[in-house]
């Protein structure tokens, strides 16, 4: 079996075929899928996904690239519905957080007081943080720290090795997904083929970063078999092997997974 932990099952490029999208995904064996929130006006969205598709748990936060249009209240709100959601099987955590140091025109400080805020609701609450991580290493890392967050998933990983061993040594598992089926992806691969295999997990980012097989068209959680073997080729390692091992990984990364079956 295989886990998506990162995909956007709620995104309007699933609207005409969810259900179809969902069931490809059990057949090929991708047994769980974490649908992180994006913002306050999808928190109830992704709950009721989850809740409506075999296999499927949710997060809840503030993508830092919805800061723009969130309001201050929104935390509240965030808080609120995290308190409602402990005795929910379902819910894994807090995400998707962090930092976007790539996309112009973002007010960094905007970013980073949202980040902070929801850094100590995942510490309050003993829950992990499932973050974003575009041109924000360091950054992101320093408000783990800062904000005592131990456990959770850097999602999309593409640093140095200095960087992901620091995320690692702060308890983060890494996720890697379509980009390291690129080639020329050479960081990217040299990472994903050398980092011990019990900091890395399994994500699609559906339905964005497609595999090179799906260029420019649209990411779906059944491509994380595939993901995955090409991954395993670079690691010497059956897919199957790495399949059992990033599922562990996984369950390490989002304790509450044990909650609810696949
Ligand atoms: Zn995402």
């Amino acid at each position: 079996m295989w886990i998506d932990t990162h995909c956007h099952l709620d995104a309007a490029e699933f609207d005409a075929d969810r259900d179809a999208v969902a069931s490809a995904a059990q057949a090929a064996g991708v047994s769980r899928i974490v649908i992180p929130a994006v913002a306050r006006e999808n928190f109830s969205t992704v709950r009721a996904l989850a809740h409506g598709t075999e296999g499927a748990v949710y997060a809840l936060g503030i993508h830092p690239l919805y800061t723009p249009h969130a309001r201050d209240d929104d935390l509240d709100v965030l808080r609120h519905e995290i308190e409602a959601s402990l005795d929910d099987p379902c819910f894994v955590g807090i995400g998707e957080i962090g930092l976007d140091y790539f996309v112009p025109g973002l007010d960094e400080a905007r970013q980073q007081r949202f980040y902070d805020a929801q850094l100590r609701l995942a510490r309050e609450f003993g829950l992990p943080a499932i973050c974003h991580v575009r041109k924000s290493q360091d950054q992101v890392l320093k408000g783990l720290r800062r904000n005592g967050v131990t456990s959770g998933i850097a999602h999309a990983f593409n640093g140095s090795f200095q960087q992901a061993r620091a995320f690692i040594d702060q308890g983060m598992h890494l996720g890697f997904g379509g980009n390291l089926t690129f080639e020329r992806a050479l960081q990217i691969r040299r990472l994903a083929q050398q980092l011990p295999l019990e900091a890395i997990v399994m994500e699609t980012d559906a339905p964005d970063i497609p595999p090179a097989w799906l260029y420019r068209e649209r990411n779906t959680p059944d491509q994380v078999p595939r993901i995955g073997t090409v991954l395993a080729g670079l690691r010497g390692l059956s897919p199957e092997e790495l399949a059992l091992g990033t599922t562990a990984n996984a369950a390490v990364a989002l304790p509450r997974l044990a909650l609810s079956s696949a």
